[in-house]
């Protein structure tokens, strides 16, 4: 089942998330949750999830990226943002490190911010260590889009927006984003 997105304002969104132990992971609470943030992901649709997107202020973020295939964007478009599928996965307690000083600025939205996108500055590329819903310990270089989003979702463990890193004067609506800027 589908759980409620909270939007910006909700005080959850602006809270540093709890690690979770790995028995906590295996847990059928956080297992269930897990169930539930995948189906909240794709019903939305989104690219990812933050646990606290949805109330729960812990840290785990589920990704999945079908690379513009429900959007069809065009393939110039995704080459530009470096954009390719990334399968389902989970990451709990991620802890993420720049890699090179490469910046990149794209329009991004949040399913928190809903409605809204503006360009924002992330880095090229960037690796990440987690664990998995197994509680297991796996590390992820990423370059391009999906860097993009493990930067916006580790964001949300944080208790930042990407409203925080944006550059203010981009900032639209979606339908302008789409008639003006895309
Ligand atoms: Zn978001």
């Amino acid at each position: 089942m589908a759980l409620p997105i909270v939007q910006t304002g909700h005080p959850v969104l602006r809270t540093v998330a709890q690690l979770l132990t790995r028995e906590q992971i295996l847990s059928v609470e956080i297992q269930s949750l897990i169930e539930e943030m995948r189906e909240t992901m794709r019903a939305a649709p989104g690219v990812g999830l933050a646990a606290p997107q949805v109330g729960q202020s812990i840290q785990v973020v589920v990704i999945e990226d079908d690379a513009g295939l429900k959007t069809n964007m065009s393939q110039e478009a995704l080459d530009a943002r470096e954009r390719v599928p990334v399968p389902f996965h989970v990451l709990v307690n991620p802890v993420l490190e720049a890699q090179g000083d490469e910046i990149i600025d794209f329009f991004e939205g949040c399913l928190s911010v809903n409605g809204y996108a503006a360009l924002t500055p992330r880095h090229r590329t960037v690796k990440v260590t987690a664990l998995n819903e197994f509680g297991e310990e796996f590390t992820t270089n990423a370059s391009g889009w999906y860097a993009r989003i493990l930067q916006h979702e580790v964001d949300h463990l944080n208790g930042l927006l990407y409203i925080d890193r944006m550059k203010t004067t981009s900032f639209t609506t979606m339908s302008n984003k789409v008639q003006y800027w895309d």
